[in-house]
């Protein structure tokens, strides 16, 4: 009963598509690879610049690179030799959310080795009766 009413929740409430599951380890990955995604995946520092008076988080960020995706960033508060976050306590809430599905709707995925892992909340045979449905009601 719990498990069918907390799908349904995040289903049609929360309309999300996966769970996330596991734990951090640590492991500092994430916080060296940043997309920022507002509107579209940000593009150029003109842009960045426009952005860093919105949010205290863009604010901890400097670019290191450019991919097919976007400017990558790293985060200025992750301490090189420990991989922790400087501010673990008072980080931000996009920190304490870390990983959430947009990262796929950006182009990102996992970083190798993440504890997390991001499980679709409905199996591949219930999208497709899903679908099949909605054919036939046609
Ligand atoms: S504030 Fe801390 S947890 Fe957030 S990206 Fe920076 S180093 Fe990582
Ligand atoms: S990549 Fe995953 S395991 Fe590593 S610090 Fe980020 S959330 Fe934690």
């Amino acid at each position: 009963m719990f498990k069918t009413l907390k799908k349904w929740f995040y289903l049609y409430i929360l309309r999300r598509k996966y769970y996330r599951v596991g734990s951090c380890n640590a492991c500092g990955k994430c916080c060296q690879k940043i997309y920022v995604k507002h509107r579209h995946v940000i593009q150029t520092e003109e842009e960045f610049e426009q952005l860093k008076s919105m949010h205290d988080f863009y604010t901890y960020l400097k670019v290191v690179d450019k991919d097919e995706t976007g400017l990558v960033f790293e985060c200025e508060n992750l301490d090189k030799e420990t991989h922790k976050c400087k501010i673990h306590k008072k980080r931000p809430g996009i920190c304490r959310r870390y990983p959430q599905e947009e990262l796929f709707t950006m182009g990102g995925s996992l970083a190798q080795h993440c504890g997390y892992k991001l499980v679709p909340i409905e199996s591949f045979e219930e999208v497709f009766e899903k679908v099949q449905k909605k054919s036939e009601r046609k």
